[in-house]
């Protein structure tokens, strides 16, 4: 059961410190009657119209003049938490807001805790539960995927396909229900052979969707580039050619990039984390070999992996690498054949191969001079677009939480399948439908407790 709050909180909605304006937010049955405590207009704010701006200033309680300010007035049902509302804008500054907060604070508000306005808006039912994580994830955006993927959350995208889904399961639900009481009369409303078929496509759909978080994963975190090859390849060079910038360190000693470095950058709308690591080469010296290890770690970690090596040296010298690094299934490999410039009549360029069914690309380019780093970034996001990131038509899941849930509701219907398969009774077909139902009403919220509501509102900011 719902518990709808029935006190009126308050915080700034808008980033600490110096700006052109600041918000701040006031929510709850007594938000009208609280913000008069404090607001000078020229009329009560309780009497004005909602979707109504208002000047006027701030006074503290001892009657101090604070700032001047708009006044917002929202109300209930028509607010973003679905209760009485008034967004007063004030100007940006660390004391001027805090000062206006106080003043809300000491005439009758609470501070809000973090996310507790999207929590309202939630328990208000303004917002599903997907609805309401995806504010936060647009707001944690990196890149221009990430955006577009969280505002069809917003809009409510997820939220309608689990709709559909559940739609699907419950009318198969109340068939088999309908078909059990004609069996008593030796008919059937539904064959078997339909309730399969029924079953799978619903099943395959969760499966597409929890299979899509792998696309989202990437929207979110970014996808992840690791730097690998011998010491003094250009690995470090190479780096800062991508990131345009010189953080790494660039030496002509070998072994220096002991750890890793890691930048984020984007192409193509695409986020890309790029992490430069440590030569690898047999050493003797335990705190390079330690960096050695944790670059082989990186590696077999990374989406991407760039195998670079001096376009000079002897051929093999990126299978001595890839020896130490088995790769997983799904990590794509570039091969970079670095500093083309010490090679007379040399151009940058690249060749695509397939060995083993795999398809990989080799890159002629120099990290010094830039030539070809270009065609590098365009493999990179061609590569990830192989994967599916380049479409935005698909639905694609952000969260953990969500491909647990669709996992489960999967799982679930491979359980009904294995039932109608052994020739169990609809009844028992029945129960793995509806427990798949719950499983994606955990999603938008409908099933929910108190600990997954905490966990997800406290990752929110202040004020949001
Ligand atoms: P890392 O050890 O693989 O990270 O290699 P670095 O990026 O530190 O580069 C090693 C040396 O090779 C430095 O002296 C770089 O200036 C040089 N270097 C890197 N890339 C190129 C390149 O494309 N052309 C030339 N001529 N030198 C390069």
């Amino acid at each position: 059961m719902k518990i709808l709050p029935d006190d009126t909180i308050a915080a700034l909605a808008t980033p600490p410190g110096e700006g052109a304006i600041a918000v701040i937010r006031l929510s709850g049955p007594r938000a009208l009657e609280i913000a008069d405590r404090v607001f000078r207009g020229r009329k009560a704010l309780a009497s004005a119209r909602p979707f109504t701006v208002h000047y006027g200033s701030i006074v503290a309680p001892g009657g101090d003049e604070i700032d001047e300010c708009l006044a917002t007035v929202f109300r209930s049902p028509r607010s973003y938490t679905g209760e009485d509302v008034v967004e007063l804008s004030c100007h940006g500054g660390l004391f001027v807001s805090r000062a206006v907060v106080e003043a809300l604070l000491s005439s009758g508000a609470r501070a809000a805790a973090p996310g507790e306005f999207t929590r309202r808006a939630f328990l208000n039912g303004r917002i599903d539960l997907s609805r309401a994580e995806a504010v936060a994830s647009l707001i944690a955006s990196r890149s221009e995927r990430a955006r577009r993927a969280s505002l069809a959350q917003l809009r409510g995208r997820l939220a309608g396909a689990v709709g559909e889904l559940r739609e699907g399961m419950q009318s198969l639900c109340a068939l088999l229900e309908i078909d059990l009481d004609f069996a008593e009369e030796g008919l059937s409303v539904i064959t078997r052979e339909e309730i399969r078929g029924k079953i799978e496509g619903l099943r395959s759909r969760l499966e597409e969707m929890a299979g899509s978080f792998r696309r989202g994963r990437m929207y979110r975190d970014g996808i992840s580039v690791v730097i690998t090859g011998p010491p003094n390849a250009g690995k470090s060079s190479l780096f800062n050619a991508l990131l345009k910038e010189s953080r790494a360190i660039v030496t002509p000693v070998p072994g220096t990039t002991r750890d890793f470095i890691e930048e984020s950058v984007t192409l193509s709308g695409m986020l890309f984390t790029i992490r430069d690591t440590a030569g690898i080469r047999q050493s003797e010296d335990p705190v390079e070999s330690a960096g050695i290890e944790r670059a082989l770690e990186s590696g077999r970690g990374g989406d991407i992996v760039l195998v670079v090596t001096d376009a000079e040296s002897e051929e093999g010298a990126a299978d001595q690498v890839l020896g130490r690094l088995p790769l997983r299934e799904g990590q794509h490999v570039i091969y970079v054949r670095n500093k083309i410039d010490l090679i007379p009549d040399k151009r940058a360029g690249i060749v695509r191969t397939a060995s083993g069914g795999t398809a990989c690309a080799h890159v002629d380019l120099s990290a010094l001079t830039g030539e070809g780093v270009h065609l590098l970034s365009e493999e990179m996001v061609s590569v990830a677009g192989n994967d599916g990131l380049g479409s935005d038509e698909s639905l694609c899941i952000l969260s953990e939480r969500h491909a647990e849930s669709l996992s489960e509701g999967a799982r679930l219907l491979s359980g009904a399948l294995a039932s109608l398969q052994s020739g169990m009774t609809n009844e028992f077909v029945a129960v793995d439908l509806r427990e798949a139902v719950t499983a994606l009403a955990v999603i938008t919220g409908e099933v929910t407790s108190g600990d997954v509501l905490n966990s997800i509102f406290s990752r929110f900011c202040i004020g949001k």
